[in-house]
Parts: structure tokens; sequence; C-alpha cells
């Protein structure tokens, strides 16, 4: 029942603040084509993004996790003039998809899509010197998501917001008994957010055509 009122509340939101283009909605088509699984962000999580983006007037940012490039467009299109995102995806399939994608929404002058696993793409990163990223968006591998917070603060500068998709996972955040690797690598973000010094932080509960969920949201001091 009550995911049926927060769908509701996302169809009516959608089509008034989001204003999907044909580009978003394609690449959520073509995704779906492709075999992806149904994982993107919503239209209206979509739509956070850029507003967060825009609030840290982001030009560099950093995804891991791009799937078919969905979440991708929509940071492409909030990066400031001269803006670049990097993106980091382990699955040859939906890389190939996502770069599709992301040409056909003519943002891929502005996306590095690099294919591999995000712990050895992150070292590699920093040895470019890629850094700092305004701007990141965690939203792969939830037992690594401690490890990508820690690349994320090494790779960005104060100010910066880094931002961690699906951490509440229908409440089971609260389980301590719970043996689950993705909400244990969620219980153990909490905990370095917890005494991490470097950062301002909070986890946001959020409901919607996902169900029941939550970002962490930290910004960097
Ligand atoms: N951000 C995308 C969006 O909203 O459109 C959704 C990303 S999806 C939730 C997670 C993606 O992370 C998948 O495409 C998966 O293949 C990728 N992934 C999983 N493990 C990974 C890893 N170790 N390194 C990089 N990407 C990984």
């Amino acid at each position: 029942m009550a995911n049926d009122v927060w769908t509701s509340v996302d169809d009516y939101l959608a089509p008034r603040l989001v204003k999907q283009d044909g580009a978003l909605e394609a690449a959520r088509a073509a995704s779906v084509a492709a075999g992806l699984p149904e994982i993107a962000v919503t239209p209206v999580q979509g739509k956070l993004l850029q507003v967060l983006a825009k609030t840290v007037a982001a030009k560099h940012v950093l995804e891991i996790g791009t799937l078919g490039g969905y979440s991708t467009i929509w940071l492409a299109r909030s990066v400031a003039e001269g803006g670049r995102v990097v993106t980091l995806e382990a699955d040859p399939h939906h890389a190939q998809v996502a770069q599709q994608n992301l040409e056909n929404a003519g943002v891929a002058d502005r996306v590095d899509l690099r294919v591999g696993k995000a712990i050895e793409s992150l070292p590699v990163l920093e040895q470019e010197g890629a850094g700092p990223f305004d701007f990141v968006f965690i939203d792969a591998d939830k037992p690594s998501i401690p490890d990508y917070f820690r690349w994320a603060l090494k790779l960005t500068r104060p100010g910066s917001l880094i931002v961690v998709d699906n951490v509440v996972r229908k409440g089971k955040l609260a389980d301590s008994e719970s043996r689950d690797d993705a909400v244990l690598g969620c219980r153990r973000l909490v905990e370095l957010l917890e005494n991490e010094s470097r950062v301002c932080a909070t986890v946001l509960q959020t409901v919607g055509e996902k169900g029941h969920d939550g970002m962490a949201l930290a910004v960097v001091l």
C-alpha cells in the first residue's frame, strides 16, 4: 500500500519537476532492452543529483557505478562550463550500453567512462592527479562502500560533496544482526561517518517508486 502512494507521488512530481527529455528516456529504454538490471536512480532522484551538483557548482564529478549511464547523463548535464564526469564501471556490457547512451544524449565529450573494478581504477585516477573532484556519487557494489568512501575523501577537497546511494536498504541498515554483505558495507559506512572528523554527514531516508531506501550525504570540511 505504502509503495503505491510513494509511486503515485513520484508520478505526480516527475512530469512537473523533472522534465525528462527524449535522451534520458531513451537511455533508460536502451538499458532495459540490452538486459541491464533496472536499478538506475529514478527520474526524481536524477534531478536530486543535479540539484546537489549545482549546489556545490560542481565542475569535476566522479561517479562509481555507471550501469547504462542514466545518472551519468544527469551529472554530465549538471557540471559547470568546461566540466567533466569520470565514471567507473566494472561490467564491459554495461559500459558499452552506457557509452552509446552518453553519445546519444550528446554528453560523451564531457564523460570519461573507465571500464574495470573501481577499486583498481581509483588508484589510477590518483596517480594521474585527476582530483580534486567537487562531487562524488557512489553507486556500485555495496560491500565496498567504505573503501570507495575513503577513496572519495582522498580525491576531494574541502567543500566537496560525497553522496552514497542505497544505504538504508528497506530499513535493514538498522539491523545489528544482519549478515548481509551489502548491509554490513552500509553499516561500516555509518561507523566511518560517525568517527570521521573531515566530513559533516547525515543519512536521509527516502521513499518512492523504488521503495524505502536512503542516501548518505557528506560534505568535506
Ligand atoms: N548509477 C547508475 C544509475 O543510477 O544510472 C546505477 C548504477 S548500478 C546501481 C551499479 C553499477 O555498479 C552496476 O552497473 C555494476 O555493474 C557496477 N559495479 C558493481 N561492482 C562494481 C565494481 N567493483 N566496480 C565498478 N563498478 C561496479
